[in-house]
């Protein structure tokens, strides 16, 4: 199964992507993760990318496809991809580099989430730099930021500052959203609502996986 999760930035994509993996034995390939994983070994793409991340632009589409073809190349047949493709282009590529491996895309999840909540979620979003889980503030009241698996620090991330994230939301309209209509176009979208818990908008997800007339798994 190759799945696309779609949605906003604060749709909880990263949490449910991870949900997912688990739950159906895909590999996550998240592009953020990525990213900032490449950013950390001082590649010379990480100080690319470094730099249009602080500034909440896109990250070449080069530089992304150089490393989502090793992560596909590396033998990952099941995957869920989360932060990717971010534009219709980058789809067309996308297609390209899977049929090149004789691979398509199964399904695409869009998860569809209001402007107002997306926006309280980012402001109060943190990460934990060690092990990349995030959460956010509301989980921690009276409680030290500390992160629930390794015990690190949390932070915000760089690019969950207000001008970054009014960039990011920019960037998502212009480019992203229009990626609905072209899943749909292929027949392979479904939307799913984002409101609500974690819990409930994964149970959604798993329904959506379940009921007939999805795809197989
Ligand atoms: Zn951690």
């Amino acid at each position: 199964m190759r799945v696309v999760l779609l949605g906003p930035p604060g749709a909880g994509k990263g949490t449910q992507a991870e949900r997912i993996k688990d739950k159906f034995r895909l590999t996550r390939i998240a592009t953020g993760d990525l990213l900032r994983e490449t950013v950390r070994r001082g590649t010379s793409l990480g100080r690319q990318a470094q730099d249009f991340m602080l500034r909440g632009r896109l990250v070449p589409d080069r530089v992304i496809l150089a490393l989502m073809r090793d992560k596909i190349r590396e033998g990952v047949s099941g995957f869920i991809l989360d932060g990717f493709p971010r534009s219709i282009t980058q789809a067309e590529k996308l297609d390209k580099l899977l049929e090149a491996e004789n691979k398509k895309l199964d399904l695409v999840i869009n998860l569809e989430v209001n402007h107002n909540e997306m926006i309280s979620r980012l402001k109060g979003r943190v990460i934990c730099p060690e092990c990349g889980r995030t959460y956010n503030k509301d989980e921690f009241v009276d409680q030290p930021l500390i992160c629930k698996d390794c015990g690190t620090h949390l932070s915000q991330r760089s690019d969950d500052n207000p001008d970054a994230i009014e960039e990011r939301l920019k960037v998502y309209l212009r480019h992203t959203l229009p990626l609905v209509d072209y899943y749909k176009g292929k027949g392979i979208l479904r939307s799913i609502s984002g409101k609500g818990s974690p819990q409930g908008v994964f149970q959604r997800i798993v329904d959506l996986l379940y009921s007939p007339g999805s795809i197989g798994i």
